[in-house]
């Protein structure tokens, strides 16, 4: 019995982190600087914010990963994909971009999502509150039954978000392979060689979300972090 609890847990831990760990991996294996490209990251951004007739559109560089921000209108990439030369900088680039030609054309399945995203706040805060409460409240009623339920009920919330994000995954891969990708072939700001990289890439870029979610679900520094108001 010890041994199928072990293997259950690590199944678990493998499915919660896994996704975020494959994420890095394939950033990582394809950031490798590449003098040969024409751009950087933002350069690229800049140009197919352009392209698209998107000029108040900002690239701006980010602590927080990349990501479009349709409140500011700016698209955001982390400093490797700002300042780098590499086959992630080039289609995480492309991927933000897309999401900024989405919202600008006001495509319904952006807007849902967005709507949804939005709603995810305080789901979020209900959850961080009920797990981190969680200690305070067996300290005082020194019940298990009710830790455990607790507990149960603060990680269904987060739940939440990880079927809001698997539900919205239409959008990202709309935005990785129905618009970066023909972008980036129409282009050629990659040569031939590079496109099973940049497809790779593309497809953790849409991953991101779904990932994060996932991790969330067991990372109690995060939790400490949603909280903040
Ligand atoms: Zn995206």
């Amino acid at each position: 019995m010890p041994i199928l609890l072990a293997i259950a847990g690590l199944l678990l831990l493998a499915l919660v982190f896994g996704p975020q760990l494959w994420i890095r991996h394939v950033l990582k294996k394809h950031g490798a600087d590449r003098p040969d490209l024409a751009g950087t990251g933002a350069e690229l951004a800049r140009h197919l914010l352009d392209e698209a007739n998107l000029p108040s559109v900002m690239v701006e560089r980010s602590d927080t990963g990349d990501h479009y921000d349709p409140e500011a209108q700016a698209v955001r990439l982390s400093q490797a994909h700002y300042e780098g030369r590499s086959v992630a900088a080039v289609a995480v680039a492309a991927h933000e971009v897309s999401h900024a030609v989405q919202h600008a054309r006001g495509e319904p399945a952006f807007a849902r999502r967005l709507n949804l995203v939005r709603q995810l706040g305080w789901v979020e805060k209900l959850a961080s509150g009920v797990l981190l409460l969680s200690p305070l409240v067996f300290a005082v009623m020194k019940s298990p039954a009710l830790l455990a339920l607790q507990i149960l009920a603060g990680v269904m919330l987060l739940g939440i978000r990880v079927v809001v994000h698997v539900a919205t995954l239409p959008v990202e891969f709309d935005a990785s392979f129905g618009k970066a990708l023909p972008v980036l072939l129409r282009g050629r700001y990659l040569g031939a060689g590079d496109m099973a990289a940049a497809q790779s890439v593309l497809k953790a870029a849409a991953y991101t979300y779904v990932a994060a979610a996932l991790a969330t679900l067991l990372d109690v520094v995060r939790w400490f972090r949603m909280l903040r108001f």
